[in-house]
């Protein structure tokens, strides 16, 4: 198979991660014979620096050519006082817009090797297995007018949670999709006590349920789901939710694995190319010391061998190595096992690649007395 994917690394780790998730797909494609083509544009704080714009038009052109996308992260502290229009992060939700990326899906599960590594209980955390499905185009990020206001002496704020009954629908629909193919339950999260946009989300939720009598929709308040994620995260299969809501419950299950650097990401549009990226942010704390957690990153291209080119296999060499690689206790600092010595992020990226190419001795043998 031969596939064009752009790679926009951005800024911070964002560019430490993304080489060692193409140098994982290159293991991958050596492995099994396929044939990935990679070009690079730039986004965000990078991009501000070189083209004067989060994101400039060559990007949209090179993403909208290619099969897939993977982005790293944008931003950092160089960037922080720049007007908004000129932020990274406005380069991330252009990308979105351009590519008209309706849907997040955050998969969060539970590595029995990194039990420790989470600040919750091993019993509260043990077996969880949640797909967080997040409105992406619209809600408050999208939202006009954001601005600020003088009103005589008054200094005024405004940002609009503006949203298209159509953009609730089809988003809700992908989660009940995906839910036929899991344990057939979806909890719609929104704030419904207090809301409009929530109460026209919790409206769709039900008239979308008739279409899945399979499935069952229980509707769960924000501020509540975020007490049950740490309560008893267990209770929870697909979650739906807007844009917002999405954003912060999705790392709050990430603590549920350990790091933010083991959550990956695939944005879902009507047409493609789709969009796949870690969860966390540029991490500047750490940046160019090489102790990143580059996992999510190469969970996120796992996920594009998977959705944007059915290579069920091969992604599941690439999950199947990182368990390996975890079981076999190599950590990054973020992951640490007690008295034990960190890896690096290039290190865990040979690991990881070294596994993925190993698993192929082993099955060349075992196919030479098949
Ligand atoms: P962050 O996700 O960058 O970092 C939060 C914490 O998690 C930090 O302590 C960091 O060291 C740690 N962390 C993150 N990724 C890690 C990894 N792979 N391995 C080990 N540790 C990791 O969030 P932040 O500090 O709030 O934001 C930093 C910058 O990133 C800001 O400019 C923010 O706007 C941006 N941001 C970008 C994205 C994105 O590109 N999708 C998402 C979130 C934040």
């Amino acid at each position: 198979m031969k596939k064009r994917i752009a790679v926009l690394p951005g800024d911070g780790v964002g560019k430490e991660v993304a080489r060692g998730a193409i140098e994982v797909l290159q293991a991958v494609g050596e492995r099994f014979g396929h044939q990935f083509y990679f070009s690079y544009g730039r986004i965000g704080g990078v991009s501000i620096d070189q083209d004067g714009t989060p994101l400039p038009d060559e990007t949209i052109e090179l993403c909208k050519d290619s099969d897939a996308v993977l982005l790293g992260a944008v931003g950092g502290p160089k960037w922080d006082s720049l007007p908004g229009h000129l932020r990274p992060e406005k380069g991330l939700l252009k990308i979105r817009k351009e590519l008209n990326l309706y849907a997040n899906l955050r998969p969060t599960s539970y590595y029995p090797s990194l039990a420790d590594s989470s600040p919750l209980r091993k019993e509260i955390i043990e077996g969880v297995d949640i797909l967080m499905v997040r409105e992406l185009c619209g809600g408050l990020y999208f939202g006009k007018p954001s601005e600020r206001r003088q009103q005589g002496d008054k200094e005024t704020v405004v940002d609009t949670l503006y949203y298209e009954k159509t953009e609730m629908e089809r988003v809700i629909r992908l989660a009940f999709e995906l839910a036929e193919k899991r344990s057939k339950k979806v909890t719609s999260v929104d704030k419904a006590n207090v809301l409009e946009s929530s109460r026209m989300w919790r409206e769709t939720a039900e008239e979308v349920a008739k279409d899945f009598p399979e499935v069952a929709l229980e509707h769960m308040l924000v501020d509540n789901a975020a007490m049950q994620m740490i309560k008893n995260p267990r209770q929870f299969d697909v979650v739906v939710t807007e844009n917002m809501f999405g954003d912060i419950l999705s790392d709050e299950a990430s603590v549920l694995t350990g790091s933010l650097g083991m959550l990956p990401s695939a944005s879902i549009s009507t047409d493609g190319p789709y969009l796949y990226e870690p969860i966390h942010g540029s991490a500047p704390d750490i940046e160019g010391k090489n102790i990143a957690n580059p996992i999510a990153m190469i969970l996120s291209a796992a996920m594009m061998l998977r959705i944007s080119f059915g290579l069920e296999q091969e992604a599941e060499a690439v999950e199947n190595a990182v368990k390996e690689v975890l079981e076999g206790g190599g950590r990054t600092s973020d992951i640490a096992a007690k008295g034990k010595k960190n890896v690096s992020t290039t290190e865990m990226v040979e690991e990881i690649k070294a596994t993925i190419l190993d698993n192929e001795a082993i099955l060349n043998i075992m196919g030479a007395y098949a």
